[in-house]
C-alpha cells in the first residue's frame, strides 16, 4: 500500500491509494486548507483524487476541515460511534468565533458499521477494517490494514497505557495487536 503523510504542524494526515483516487485519514484545524492544498502539491496529489475521508476522532486537529473538505466533494466516513464526537467538535468551534469552522454534515456523511468496514473497504480496493479503540476518546477509531499497518490517531502510546485508569487504551491496544500488526502510525510523532 502506498501511503502519503500530507501532515503539516504536529499532526500527520495519510493518503491511501483507493481504487479511482485516495482515501484521506484525518484533517487539520479550520482555517488551514491552504496548508493542505500546498502539502498535496508537493506530493504532487490534485485534490479531486481525494474521495473520502476517515476522521480517527473528531478532535479539532483532526476533523476541524471536516465539513470543508465535504464542501470539496470529500465524502465522510461517520463510524457508528462518531455522531457525539461530531456534536462535541461543533460545541467547541462555537465558542471559538475565530476559527472558520463549516460544520460537518451528517446527513451527507457516509455512515459505517465496524461490522460493515471491511466489506466496504475492499469495495474501496483495500484490505482492512476500521475498529473501536476508545482510550483518548469514545469516538476514536483505528484503521487497520491487513498488510500489518494500524492507523491509532491520539490512542496513547502503549507504553504509556500501563496504569490502571488506562486500562481502556490497553483494551484498545489488544484489539489491534490482534490484527498482526507491525507497523503504528499514530497521529502526532513517530
Ligand atoms: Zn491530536
Amino acid at each position: 500500500m502506498n501511503i502519503l503523510n500530507v501532515g503539516y504542524d504536529s499532526t500527520h494526515y495519510y493518503l491511501l491509494d483507493i481504487t479511482g483516487g485516495k482515501l484521506m485519514v484525518d484533517c487539520g484545524w479550520p482555517g488551514t486548507l491552504p496548508k493542505l492544498l500546498a502539502q498535496l502539491k508537493r506530493k504532487s496529489v490534485a485534490p479531486a483524487e481525494l474521495k473520502f475521508l476517515l476522521v480517527t476522532h473528531f478532535h479539532p486537529d483532526h476533523a476541524g476541515l471536516a465539513g470543508e473538505l465535504q464542501h470539496l466533494g470529500l465524502k465522510l466516513i461517520q463510524m457508528e460511534n462518531q455522531a457525539e464526537g461530531i456534536l462535541f467538535l461543533e460545541d467547541f468551534f462555537s465558542q471559538k468565533k475565530e476559527f472558520p469552522f463549516i460544520k460537518v454534515s451528517q446527513k451527507d456523511a457516509l455512515h459505517l458499521e465496524f461490522a460493515d468496514s471491511r466489506k466496504f473497504l475492499a469495495g474501496l480496493g483495500i484490505g482492512g477494517e476500521i475498529i473501536h479503540t476508545p482510550g483518548h476518546s469514545d469516538d476514536s477509531v483505528t484503521l487497520v490494514l491487513d498488510e500489518g499497518v494500524a492507523f491509532t490517531g491520539d490512542l496513547k502510546p502503549l507504553f504509556m497505557a500501563r496504569a490502571e485508569d488506562d486500562r481502556v487504551s490497553k483494551a484498545s491496544w489488544d484489539k489491534i495487536y490482534r490484527h498482526k500488526v507491525t507497523r503504528v502510525l499514530p497521529a502526532h510523532g513517530a
